[in-house]
């Protein structure tokens, strides 16, 4: 991994655990990694939990003064009004929040993120002073056909292309094939290193070298304490993980942590 980029784990709970499991959660994770086996400088941790476990954790980190970070899982685009079952970005960041995941493929699926609403999703996370974490990754039919890197880093230009260098350098991007997300099947090295090297990339031919020696790119997808260490020594241009099922357990989670 270059010297250039801290790696990043993030545990994205999707829509599991309530406020009082993201208490104990955070109980235990802090527990196991005060053991002594982690080194907060190695690595930063991210957890992002439902609106509704926001300020449970919130109030672990503080109590616990954890070196851990937090965000959602999504965001509004306006900033405030008469938008029923929204929740905008500066109501995340008064939590203290520092990420906002952006265009999971589940998003893109279930509630037809498109392409537009994504940019100004980005622009609201922004704005309120947090990071995006934009999720890309083709789907089954893509990588049958052979076009899986075409395909994510298309994905990366329809954002990218609306967006400023400034802007675009508090970006994090998360490569997770949509064919290996909670199906046991994750990526080989290989075709992680080959989607996270076709990013950075088309990273530099947009913005600037510099920029793409920076920029955090994230492999998602099946991730766990088995097949971490492979994937992260293996794939260089790969700063570290965007986790489901397997950031759910504190063990687990941990363990995955720890590896790095
Ligand atoms: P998974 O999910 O680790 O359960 O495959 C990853 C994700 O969707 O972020």
């Amino acid at each position: 991994q270059s010297a250039l980029r801290t790696p990043l784990i993030v545990g994205n709970w999707k829509m599991n655990l309530n406020h009082r499991e993201a208490a104990q959660f955070m109980q235990q994770l802090a527990w196991i990694l005060r053991d002594g086996r982690f080194d907060p400088s190695a690595c930063e941790i991210a957890i992002l939990p439902p609106f509704t476990s926001i300020h449970s954790v919130q109030v672990l980190v503080q109590a616990d003064k954890l070196s851990i970070c937090y965000g959602a899982q999504t965001v509004s685009v306006t900033s405030q009004g008469a938008f029923t079952g929204d929740v905008s970005a500066d109501m995340l960041s008064a939590l203290g929040c520092t990420y906002v995941l952006v265009g999971h493929s589940e998003r893109r699926r279930y509630h037809s993120d498109d392409d537009a609403n994504l940019v100004d999703q980005v622009r609201a996370t922004l704005a309120a002073g947090m990071q995006p974490i934009l999720c890309v990754g083709e789907g089954y039919e893509e990588r049958r056909e052979g076009i899986e890197l075409d395909y994510a880093v298309g994905q990366v230009d329809d954002i990218t292309r609306d967006l400023s260098e400034e802007d675009a350098r508090k970006l994090i991007i998360a490569y997770e094939p949509v064919w290996a997300i909670g199906t046991g099947l994750v990526a080989t090295p290989q075709s992680a290193q080959d989607a996270a090297h076709a990013i950075r990339t088309h990273l530099e031919r947009t913005y600037s070298a510099d920029l793409a020696a920076q920029a955090r790119i994230l492999y998602g997808g099946s991730v766990t304490s088995a097949n971490a260490l492979t994937l992260l020594t293996q794939a260089r241009d790969m700063d570290g993980f965007l986790i489901g099922g397997a950031s759910l357990e504190a063990e687990e989670f941990s363990a995955i942590i720890q590896q790095i």
